[in-house]
């Protein structure tokens, strides 16, 4: 790391089950650094961890349904972090109508990210 390397930061590699210990930092003329990487996909996650964080969102949403009130979701890909809370916000506001297929948009293109959030379940009247 030389004396340029700016705020590197520690970080566990989450693209395989392997879990490499990364260290990323950026020097003064932008370029990323990624060590301890030991393949280029943990290059990729450092990098995009570095600059643009992302999660995956699972939670739960209220339905109209007195018997089953709560059906899980989730997004379809990964969020960036800073739309986290504002997106849990609004799933805890919503009400789905049941009945529900797993895998049905419940919210589409989550304020112009390209993220979708979806069913996790089929759920009706009956809990099927
Ligand atoms: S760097 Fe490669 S080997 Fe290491 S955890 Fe990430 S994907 Fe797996």
């Amino acid at each position: 790391m030389s004396v340029s390397d700016s705020n590197p930061k520690e970080m566990i590699c989450i693209s395989c089950p392997i879990g490499c210990r990364l260290t990323v930092s950026q020097d003064q003329d932008k370029n990323i650094t990624v060590t301890g990487n030991k393949c280029a996909r943990g290059k990729v996650y450092g990098e995009e961890e570095y600059l643009a964080p992302k999660r995956m969102l699972t939670c739960t949403c209220r339905t109209d349904s007195q018997e089953f009130p709560r059906l899980p979701v989730r997004t379809l890909s990964a969020i960036p972090i800073e739309y986290i809370d504002d997106l849990l916000r609004e799933l805890y506001r919503m009400t789905v109508a049941l009945p529900v297929k797993r895998g049905q948009p419940l919210i589409e293109n989550y304020r112009g990210t390209g993220v979708d959030v979806l069913a996790s379940m089929s759920l009706d009247d009956h809990g099927r």
